[in-house]
Formats: structure tokens, sequence, C-alpha cells
């Protein structure tokens, strides 16, 4: 049996769906690690809870009008609190071997980028950091000798079976897809789909930006703009297949003809062991594998028709630039007001190819040029929002 050294742990979005996920896993093992910095936005209450069970260094809420009430709740607990962008870009810098990165959105990359610059070892849930930023932040990886571990499974996936000895004899990255929802139903019933139903996701239980992105595909397209930036690949080497089991997790063929894959039961948790143990491995209470009892697995090709959202980012890909940290940032504003019963669900693919048809930005040569493309682009998109 692998014996695995103590790890202290960060986790940024503790309150979240990755960020619970992690937490049981931490709760199972506490003998494994120890808590250094836990973050939210809102949830206020649940990270006072969180923070008393699992004592922290510091604990930082983004709502910096939350800071009293997180002050209060933690009073006498010698628990460091902290609040706003400061404070999560503290959280971050607080010395730990690895940092879960599970902040929804382009708003925890300046904290992510913190953490990175310390060296630290990222277990990266998020994948719009990598849309949006990834030649730069992949630049910054480098420079600072972090290490980067992806949780999203199809990329968790890929990352134990892809054979870092023989780059040059892989020949496609094959990223699995559920389809989502909405994969039997007819373009023409979308229009009037609710935020609830878009959020009901059939095999996996998430936060409700990527449930809506697995809902119109964006996700599939994020992941491929991230799986570009994780791995060794050309753009062309990239496919998708649709298999809504969910039970391959993605797979990497070789120019020999063998493919490998990574299997399991759709359960965040069995990625986000394999990257707290790495390199080693850890007990989950994951459901093991019964394949006679699942029986058969189907796979399909995709309907780039209906699933408009995945043509713009493979179009955003391939087009480079300024383009991914504008569909990036065009789709969050889009799916916020889905989410808010501004738009219909079809208008977001629609806002989302406007607002990439409507500018001119030139390719992001530092950080802070991202940074100006993100809030460039989402004021952009706010102009086509209906006028409350
Ligand atoms: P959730 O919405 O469940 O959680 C998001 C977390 O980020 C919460 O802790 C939230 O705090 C915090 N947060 C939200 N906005 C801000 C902000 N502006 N500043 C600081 N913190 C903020 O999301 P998920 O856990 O589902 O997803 C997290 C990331 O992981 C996403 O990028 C997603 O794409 C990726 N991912 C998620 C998967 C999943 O299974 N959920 C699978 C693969 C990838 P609070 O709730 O307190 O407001
Ligand atoms: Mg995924």
């Amino acid at each position: 049996m692998q014996t695995m050294e103590k790890k202290t742990l960060s986790i940024l979005g503790a309150t979240g769906s990755i960020g619970q996920n992690t937490l049981d896993l931490v709760r199972r093992n506490p003998a494994d690690f120890d808590i250094v910095a836990l973050t939210a936005f809102s949830g206020v209450e649940l990270l006072i809870a969180l923070a008393k069970e699992f004592k922290p260094v510091i604990a930082t809420i983004g709502n910096e009008e939350l800071f009293t009430v997180l002050k209060d709740g933690l009073a006498g607990t010698g628990i460091r609190c902290t609040a706003g962008e400061e404070g999560l870009l503290e959280a971050a810098n607080e010395p730990s071997d690895m940092v879960v990165a599970a902040i929804v959105g382009a708003a925890g990359l300046r904290p992510v980028l913190t953490a990175v610059r310390r060296g630290a070892t990222i277990a990266l849930a998020n994948k719009e950091y990598l849309v949006c930023a990834g030649d730069l932040m992949m630049q910054e990886v480098a420079t600072h000798g972090a290490t980067l571990l992806p949780v999203d499974s199809e990329h968790n996936a890929i990352f134990q079976v892809f054979d870092d000895a023989a780059e040059n004899a892989v020949s496609r990255i094959i990223l699995t897809a559920s389809g989502g929802p909405f994969l039997n139903r007819s373009v023409e019933s979308l229009g009037t789909v609710t935020p609830k139903e878009a959020v009901a996701h059939p095999n996996w239980d998430m936060g409700a930006k990527i449930s809506v992105d697995s809902a119109t595909m964006m996700n599939k397209g994020l992941e491929v703009i991230e799986a570009y930036h994780l791995f060794p690949v050309e753009k062309h080497q990239l496919d998708i297949v649709i298999h809504p089991q969910s039970v391959i997790h993605s797979m990497v063929e070789y120019i020999d003809g063998s493919t490998l894959a990574q299997l399991g039961c759709p359960d965040m948790r069995v990625p986000i062991a394999s990257c707290l143990a790495w390199p080693n491995r850890m007990r989950t209470p994951a459901k093991k594998l019964n394949l006679a009892e699942i029986g058969s697995l189907d796979f399909f090709d995709v309907d780039y028709t209906k699933f408009k959202c995945l043509q713009l980012a493979k179009d955003a890909l391939l087009a480079g630039g300024a383009a991914p940290t504008m569909l990036n940032a065009a789709n969050e504003v889009a799916v916020a007001a889905f989410l808010d019963k501004k738009i219909g669900f079809l208008d977001i693919s629609t806002l989302v190819e406007t607002v990439l048809s409507k500018s001119d930005m030139k390719e992001p040569h530092s950080l802070a040029n991202v940074f100006e493309i993100d809030t460039e682009t989402r004021s952009l998109a706010q102009s086509y929002l209906p006028k409350a």
C-alpha cells in the first residue's frame, strides 16, 4: 500500500461543488491533509462552518460586505479573516503544498496566478483561466516552476493515459461529451427551456454556470481549449465524441492504433482524489464500475448546428488572438443573464456570436491585456442584453 506524505491544502472556492467534494475527501482522510486556506464569495455561513470544522490558517470571503459576519463568526478561533480581491490574493499566497482552484469563471484568475507565482502545485478545476489566458498562464507556470494537475474529469483522464515519454506518438486526443440534458431534444424546443431544466445534468451534479455550459455544450468547447493548453498537441488533433453514459472520461489515440482511456463512474471525487494524492493514489467512496451492469456504451458524432456554442468555441481556438478571451467573457455574461431569466437559452449562443463578430480586439500580450479584453468584452456583451 502506498503511503502519502501529509499535504497542506488551500481551497479557493471551498463552498462550491468542487470545493465541497474536495472537503468530503479531506474529511474522510484527516491524517493526510492540513487545511491552510478556505475561500468563498457569498456563502459566508457555510464558510464559517467549514472554517470551524477544518481550522485553516486563513478564511476569506470575496464579498467584502460580508467581512464583519465572517469575523464575528470566527471570533476567538485564531483564524485570520480577510475579504475582497486583496483577501483572496492573501489566501492564495499563504504557503501550502497544493491549491485547489475551484472559483467559477475568470474571477479567480488573479488568486490562482498568485499561487502559481509561489510555485505551488495547482489542482485546476477552473477551465475559464486556460480559455481566457492559456498561453500566458502556461508561461507563468513554467517560469515559476509550478505544477498544474487537471481536475476536470476529461483532462484528468487524459493526464492519466498521456504518455509524456512518447508525446510524438500521440495522434489524437478524444474528449468525451455526455451531450448534456438536451442531447435528444430538437433545437426548436430549446427556445423555452428554463434555467432549472438547463441545470439538471443527467450524469453530474455541478455548479449552475458549468451546468448551463454543459447544456449548451459550450463546456466541451471550453474543454477543447483547455486541453490544447494542457497537453502538447496541435489544434487539429483534438476531437470530441458524444458518449451519453459518461463512463469513458476521455481517450488518447497513438500512431500505432492503440487508444488508451480512463473509465469510472461519474463522480468528481475520483479526478479530485487523483490530484490530491498525486503522484500516489487514495481511496474514495466513489462507486466502482460494474460494466456488466451497465451493459453497453454508446457513442455519436456531435451535431454542431444544434450546439452552436461548441462550434463558436472551436472557431475561437482556431482564430486565436483575443477570440478565446472574448468567447469566455461573453459566455459568462450570457449564462448569468440566462440564469437571471433576462434572455432565453438559444440567446446564449447568439449573444456570444454577436460579441465575437463585433470586435477587432488584438491578441493579449500580457495578463494586463487579458483583463482589459475581459472587461471590455463584458461591457460589450452587457450592451446587447435587453434593458430592464
Ligand atoms: P460553484 O458555482 O458550485 O462554486 C463556485 C465557487 O466559487 C464557490 O465557492 C463560490 O463562492 C466561489 N465564487 C463565485 N464567484 C466568485 C468570485 N467572484 N470571487 C471569488 N469566489 C467566487 O462552481 P463549481 O464548483 O461547479 O465549479 C468551479 C469551477 O470548476 C468552474 O470553473 C467549473 O467549470 C469547474 N469544474 C467544475 C466541475 C463540477 O463538477 N462542479 C467539473 C469540472 C470543472 P459562494 O458559493 O460562496 O458564492
Ligand atoms: Mg469536464
